[in-house]
């Protein structure tokens, strides 16, 4: 998607550790026009199949999910949380998951009454790098019995093994800008 390649390269920040912050317009300070045309670029690239639901995780899947739901009949959006907290009651699914850029293991957590087996789900999120924070949702929609459609992701860092591995095993990844590398001392960012 290039208005998204477009974006990277003008407001985008290379930091150290492979880590490209896009705060200006994506995970802090959210351009809502351009969540809006991603959704709809997904919604083009998916439009053959099923959706019933969005599974995103937080915080910054949320945005987009919602969003994109607005071009998929304004399905439901699920977003796993990453604590604990007296709010989440009854029976929930859970995985674990490593994040690269906190550098630390969270759960994921999705209650049971947001997921039933046999719907058709659409996994979205912001950035997609080894892949754990998606193997966490793709685990809680096997345990679920749901049926994974897509994978919408915003960037992908074509330069980590998330994409490929993903791809591997059968998943269809959409990705509407991928990395292909980086350079911190430089700032620049070249996309595949
Ligand atoms: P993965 O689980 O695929 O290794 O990493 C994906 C998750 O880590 C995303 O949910 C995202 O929040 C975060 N992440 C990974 N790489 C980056 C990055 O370069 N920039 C930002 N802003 N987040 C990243």
């Amino acid at each position: 998607m290039k208005e998204l390649e477009d974006r990277i390269r003008r407001d985008g920040t290379v930091k150290p550790g492979d880590v490209l912050k896009v705060d200006a317009f994506l995970n802090h300070q959210c351009d809502v026009t351009l969540f809006d045309r991603m959704g709809a670029e997904w919604a083009r690239i998916f439009a053959d199949r099923h959706i019933d639901k969005i599974l995103t995780i937080e915080a910054s899947g949320i945005g987009i999910a919602c969003v994109a739901a607005r071009h998929f009949g304004n399905c439901p959006v699920v977003f796993a949380k990453k604590t604990q907290s007296i709010n989440l009651d009854g029976d929930q699914y859970t995985a674990r998951v490593y994040s690269y850029t906190k550098q630390k293991e969270f759960p994921v957590i999705v209650s049971k009454r947001f997921l039933t087996a046999g719907e058709h789900v659409l996994l979205i999120d912001d950035f997609l790098a080894n892949g754990k924070a998606m193997s966490g949702l793709i685990d809680i929609c096997n345990e679920a019995g749901v049926k994974i459609e897509g994978i919408g992701i915003a960037i992908e860092k074509g330069f980590q093994r998330g994409g490929k591995e993903l791809r591997a095993a059968g998943y269809d990844v959409a990705s509407l800008a991928i990395v292909k590398s980086m350079d911190g001392e430089k700032g620049t960012v070249e996309f595949a």
